[in-house]
């Protein structure tokens, strides 16, 4: 793969705003009454944003934030300033519907219209990009995501670089992700689990051990981060060691994901064999 400028690998720097969205979805009913549960995701928008933002701007880094409409409709002060700052933001469902809940596509198309509706009438934005709630996908996705006009999708596995998924109203780019590179399966704490709390510091060696290996093969390191998660003090910490490991590395293009979907749209030959979105299912 290359890279603009001659750089030796991308970096994108992620973040899933979902605040408590996920939890009212699984759980309506105790979603309505449990203050502690959904306190313990508002921590995400409240706090741990605005101190993504400014590492962000302390480091001068863009990022690309996701962002599910219930998100935007019930913290729309917090997410006006991810867009004021300039960075990218992307779509991330309504309620953070996971898509496998979708019997059609038609229903699929419904939800996907009424998350437009919102970022028109909140933010006044068109995304376009998408990364599907609990990176979930159905093999009529890609098609609809097209369709209305999105130019990546950031939710599948299937590369360390990006690739296209042919549909009948073209092709889309794809963006992958890794759970090697996603927060929540290390810090989250899930109660009754015996999984624990990952140390930071081990979660430093992962990521920057997978940046190394990235690095030295020219790919692309999407890490994918949660403000309720990675927000926490000690994590933004870990996560400014991770930034500092990065930058010592030669050659290294941060950009947000929109960035690198467009130098791979206009770079990327269609690899034969990449199939259409029916061999991507689930
Ligand atoms: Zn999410």
């Amino acid at each position: 793969m290359e890279w603009p400028n001659g750089a030796r690998c991308a970096v994108a720097l992620t973040f899933d705003v979902d605040a408590e969205s996920a939890f009212v979805f699984q759980n309506p009913r105790k979603a309505s009454c449990r203050l502690a549960d959904v306190e313990e995701r508002r921590f995400g928008v409240r706090t741990g944003l605005p101190r993504i933002l400014r590492l962000l701007d302390r480091f001068r880094l863009p990022a690309s934030f996701y962002v599910p409409g219930y998100t935007i409709v019930h913290h729309t002060a917090a997410i006006r300033a991810i867009r004021d700052a300039g960075h990218e933001m992307g779509a991330h469902g309504n309620v953070h519907e996971t898509l496998d809940i979708f019997a059609s596509e038609g229903e699929e198309e419904r939800v996907l219209r009424d998350q437009l509706e919102i970022w028109r009438a909140y933010l006044d934005l068109r995304p376009s990009g998408y990364r599907s709630p609990s990176w979930e996908l159905n093999v009529w996705t890609p098609a609809l995501l097209t369709k209305y006009g999105f130019a990546y999708d950031s939710s599948l596995m299937g590369d360390d670089i990006p690739y296209t998924i042919d549909t009948p109203s073209g092709p889309l780019v794809e963006v992958p992700v890794q759970w090697l590179l996603d927060d929540a399966p290390l810090y989250r704490h899930v109660r009754g689990s015996s999984n624990g709390i990952a140390d930071p510091d081990r979660v430093l060696r992962m990521w920057a051990q997978e940046f190394d290996g990235i690095h030295r093969e020219g790919r692309c390191f999407v890490l994918t981060m949660h403000p309720w998660i990675t927000g926490r003090a000690g994590r933004i910490l870990a996560l400014e060691q991770l930034l500092r490991h990065i930058r010592n590395h030669p050659g290294v293009w941060f950009a947000t994901v929109g960035d690198i979907a467009a130098w791979a749209s206009s770079s990327l030959p269609r690899r034969p064999g990449s199939g259409d979105a029916g061999q991507h299912s689930r």
